[in-house]
């Protein structure tokens, strides 16, 4: 078989003759393998991760590289990777080891000898990683699947070994707007999981921080659900119903009691609660539209600036 390696490099220098290595040493190790390609997808680094890619592609001619003009985001550089991937399997995988290689051996085993068509991973433990930032991931997953159709596992990560046929489905979903753990569910198949235990990054550092996995989570929910849009829907509604019935209320008060209606108060909190609301709906609808806006632009989803072949 055919193996295509798909790894997206941002700021990674120092990092990928370390992975190189130990991918050599696996894929030596599997008689399955008839051949190899090694995509570095090098999404606009600021330091000599081109140059080590290209120092590495000299040693070994089965290495090809996409350089991004800049940095366009992971999710764009996966993109870009699977789509100039030509193996029967294509694995996508971290360039910094936190993605055990030695699982190749046991996804290429799911796919060929089980019929799988492509092979997710899950991390065991979130080893390394902020209690808080455990914490809200656990809340993001749950809040997704709860309003979307399309199930997004809890701690799985984009790690995983593809069929051809997978990967062509993957890439026909050809949206500006990707969220690609997304998009491994929605294609369908027949897929299966395998668990690890988290290793912490040995060398250079996280590209996250709050900001982006804060609008990770808003891609992801904007792209993969409109629920929020309808949850709006059903905030009007109610508000309008309460509104109606204290009308109603005050309006025979006044005429039947002749009482007169009082309530500065009311009044300042109804304002505050229907502004509110408002604002929180016209919110959520901002965010569809504003990826309809990016959608409908249809600019590319990354520029390469250069290229090994
Ligand atoms: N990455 C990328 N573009 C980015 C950010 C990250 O290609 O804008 C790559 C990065 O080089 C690494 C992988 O995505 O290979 C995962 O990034 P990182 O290790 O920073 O994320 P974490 O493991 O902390 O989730
Ligand atoms: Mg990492």
């Amino acid at each position: 078989m055919f193996l295509s390696i798909v790894i997206p490099c941002f700021n990674e220098e120092g990092v990928l003759d370390e992975l190189y290595g130990v991918l050599r040493k696996e894929i030596n190790k599997n008689e399955k393998i008839s051949s190899y390609e090694l995509i570095f997808v090098d999404d606009g680094s600021k330091d000599k991760t081109l140059e080590d890619i290209k120092r590495l592609k000299k040693s070994d001619d089965l290495i090809r590289y996409i350089s991004f003009s800049r940095n366009f985001g992971k999710e764009a550089a996966i993109y870009a990777g699977l789509k100039a991937s030509k193996g029967d399997l294509v694995v996508l995988m971290d360039a910094d080891l936190q993605h055990p290689p030695e699982l190749i051996h046991e996804m290429i085993d799911k796919i060929v000898n089980h019929g799988y068509d492509s092979v997710g991973t899950i991390r065991k433990n979130r080893v390394g990683e902020s209690k808080l930032r455990a914490f809200l991931s656990t809340t993001f997953y749950k809040f997704i699947n709860l309003l979307s159709d399309t199930e997004i596992k809890q701690n799985a990560t984009d790690y995983r070994m593809m069929t051809r046929q997978f990967v062509n489905s993957v890439l026909d979903l050809s949206e500006y707007n990707r969220f690609t753990k997304g998009i491994f569910s929605w294609v369908g198949y027949n897929n299966i999981d395998i668990e690890y235990e988290n290793i912490d990054r040995t060398t250079g550092t996280s590209k996250w921080n709050f900001m982006n996995l804060f609008k990770y989570s808003i891609e992801g929910i904007v792209a993969f659900s409109t629920m929020p849009l309808f949850v709006s829907s059903i905030l009007g509604i109610v508000s309008f119903i309460i509104s109606s019935v204290l009308l109603l209320i005050f309006f025979f008060k006044a005429i039947i009691f002749g009482e007169v209606v009082k309530g500065f108060p009311t009044v300042i909190c109804s304002i505050f609660f229907l502004g509110g609301i408002q604002l929180l709906t016209i919110g959520i609808l901002g965010q569809y539209l504003s990826k309809t806006y990016l959608e409908v632009k249809s600019r590319p989803i990354y520029i390469s600036k250069e290229k090994s072949e």
